[in-house]
């Protein structure tokens, strides 16, 4: 599915290198999970898939189901299969949530060559869709994430993500700022799309989150690459003993 191979990204504006070399292999229907310390790169590797602009890719590749990512434009990403859901989700005044919705829906399948949905199919999936995020009506009509909650923001999020039905969604940081119930929720959102064959990258600072998202492969990520591989037991490793040893182990 997600195949990154020794990316090495730096700043445009900055000589500074972030990425060391990021190597990643990602299954379908896989669930692979990134942690590590503040500052090791997780959200960079997330933005340089997601095309945002200000870093520049040195070296390396990333490619979704064989075609290179690096090359697209970021709808043209979107459009391959790929979702991304920020640490910081942006507002965007003066534009309807359920409008933003459709026209990002309708937009990506015409890139497939679908076909549009018409307004009363679109408003009986996402008003479903909602449902299970405990996403309510009012919210659906307010402009995009505009004085939403932390939480409300995140559920929204995993609102786009459930709609648009990319092949691989990568977090970043979906469980930060959240409280416990809110957290569930968004875990609850991501699960459901779950179905052996879409992939997910779950980037996350704490191990809560996976007590919920149950990943298959857990990555620590250090100082621009990617330091350690493990199953879900390396989470609770980073839990109990934080990130020290399995630093001073790999050197
Ligand atoms: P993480 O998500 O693991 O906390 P980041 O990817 O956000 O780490 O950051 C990795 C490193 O790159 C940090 O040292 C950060 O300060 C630096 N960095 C990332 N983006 C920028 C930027 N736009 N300008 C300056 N430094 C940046
Ligand atoms: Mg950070
Ligand atoms: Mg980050």
């Amino acid at each position: 599915m997600l195949n990154i191979k020794n990316l090495q990204v730096g700043l445009e504006e900055e000589n500074k290198q972030i990425l060391k070399g990021v190597d990643l292999e990602i299954g379908e229907g896989e669930v692979h999970a990134i942690m590590g310390p503040n500052g090791s790169g997780k959200s960079t590797t997330s933005y340089v898939l997601a095309g945002k602009d200000g870093y520049e890719v040195t070296e390396g590749s990333a490619t979704l189901n064989g075609q290179e990512l690096l090359d697209m434009e970021p709808d043209e990403r979107a459009a391959a299969g790929l979702f991304l859901a920020f640490q910081y989700p942006v507002e965007i005044p003066g534009v309807g949530n359920m409008t933003f919705l459709r026209t990002a829906v309708n937009a990506q399948r015409k890139a497939r060559g679908e076909e549009e949905l018409s307004a009363g199919e679109f408003l009986k999936v996402v008003r479903e869709k909602a449902k299970t995020l405990k996403i309510d009506a009012d919210m659906l009509k307010r402009p995009v994430n505009v004085g939403f909650s932390g939480g409300e923001k995140k559920r929204n999020e995993i609102l786009q993500m459930a709609m648009l039905e990319p092949k691989m969604c990568v977090l970043d940081e979906t469980d930060s700022g959240l409280d416990v119930d809110a957290m569930k929720l968004v875990a609850e959102g991501v699960n459901a799309l779950r179905d052996g064959k879409r992939s997910f990258l779950v980037i996350t600072h704490y191990q809560r989150l996976l007590d919920h998202i149950k990943p298959d492969v857990v990555h620590i990520m250090a100082n621009g690459r990617i330091v350690k591989t493990g199953g879900p037991e390396l989470a609770l490793e980073v839990e109990n003993n934080g990130y020290a040893d399995i630093l001073a182990e790999v050197g």
